[in-house]
């Protein structure tokens, strides 16, 4: 579904579709070369098991609102790809393939995309997943980004964001509030901090490293989960909603990266972009209080992190409130919970 552009410096649509795009698709059998209306996915005695249901996610990257048109592309490429493989890994899912659409605007040229398509044959190695289909058009806005991920689960594990018990524990992987943090660099909004500090949080921003393999793990303790996208408390809000429960968490716990804790030293004003920002694509997820020994030694083993950062209450008065304590038990109000695009 796409016309051809005029006067633009690169191949037509379907030229750039056989050079980048069905390289990708080269080992996806059903995926036809890239040369059908559509891709096939043999279900019996193919890529899934007869005891496993899919898992679909899709996520969009624009330019200007996700991304800036001078980001390197092949990072732009991956982490469109890991926020998807992010929410496949919350819900314990094996990466299976994916779909990609591009909306060009006529200055994207052939060595952006290029560079985009090394990008993905990076992460596809990476992730073990592989492209299987997608579209390309031409767009009078802003370069647009979107990619469906499928992966599979074994079926009845669902790992939803409803089923957190009262009592339980909330988790998270990994350090939260660096990609918040790295986003802010990139605006020019924080300044401080040395070199290398800056350079890590501004990696944590742009490559996501999504938890797929502590993800399949949480199959066997965790009661909900959900990736962080759009701030810590913000999601750990929309686990409350979906499991009718209120929760408090303790900032100290909050696990920060040294670039994370060395910024929160310089300015604590900082703790409210690091509860409430986003781009984490860390895993946020409850289990009973007695597994945190187990889970934090799958996160040795993983080379994880896992944290308790707080738990669930059972007090109705609470639900789905979020509340956030600080050192002293004070609760620390957030001016913003989470990202909203409106
Ligand atoms: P349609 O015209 O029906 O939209 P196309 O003829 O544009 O489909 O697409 C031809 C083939 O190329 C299809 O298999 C489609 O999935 C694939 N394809 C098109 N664009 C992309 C892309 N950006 N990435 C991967 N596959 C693509
Ligand atoms: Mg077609």
């Amino acid at each position: 579904m796409a016309r051809r552009e005029g006067g633009s410096s690169r191949p037509d649509e379907f030229e750039l579709i056989d050079r980048l795009f069905a390289p990708l698709a080269a080992r996806m059998r059903g995926a036809c070369e890239l040369k059908d209306d559509v891709a096939y996915l043999p279900l019996a005695g193919g890529l899934v098991r007869r005891d496993e249901e899919l898992v679909l996610k899709t996520d969009a990257l624009i330019a200007g609102v996700h991304f800036l048109i001078e980001d390197p592309p092949a990072l732009v490429a991956r982490k469109l790809l890991r926020v998807n493989l992010s929410d496949l890994a919350a819900k314990g899912a094996r990466p299976l393939v994916y779909t990609l659409a591009i909306m060009l605007p006529k200055e994207t040229d052939f060595a952006w995309l290029k560079r985009f398509a090394a990008g993905l044959a990076a992460d596809q190695k990476e992730f073990g997943i592989l492209l299987a289909g997608g579209d390309t058009d031409s767009t009078p806005g802003p370069l647009s980004l979107s990619l469906t991920a499928i992966g599979a689960i074994p079926a009845k594990r669902r790992l939803l964001r409803a089923g957190a018990r009262p009592g339980d524990g909330v988790f998270v992987s990994g350090t939260i509030g660096d990609g918040a943090l790295g986003l802010k660099i990139l605006r020019g909004e924080l300044g401080g901090l040395t070199t290398k500090q800056r350079a890590f949080l501004v990696e944590r921003y742009r490559l996501p490293r999504p938890r797929l393999e502590l993800g399949a793990r949480l199959r066997d303790f965790a009661t909900a989960a959900m990736d962080i996208s759009d701030g810590l408390v913000g999601d750990l809000q929309h686990v409350c909603v979906a499991s009718r429960l209120g929760a408090v968490i303790e900032a100290e716990r909050v696990p920060l990266s040294n670039a994370g804790r060395a910024a929160v030293k310089q300015d604590g004003k900082l703790i409210q972009s690091i509860l409430g920002g986003g781009d984490d694509y860390e895993l946020l997820f409850t289990a009973p209080v007695e597994k945190e020994p187990a889970l934090k030694e799958v996160g040795r083993k993983l080379g994880v992190p896992v944290t308790r950062i707080g738990s669930l209450s059972s007090n109705p008065q609470m639900r789905p409130k979020v509340i956030v304590l600080n050192a002293k038990g004070r609760e620390i109000k957030l001016r913003q919970a989470g990202y909203r695009h409106f």
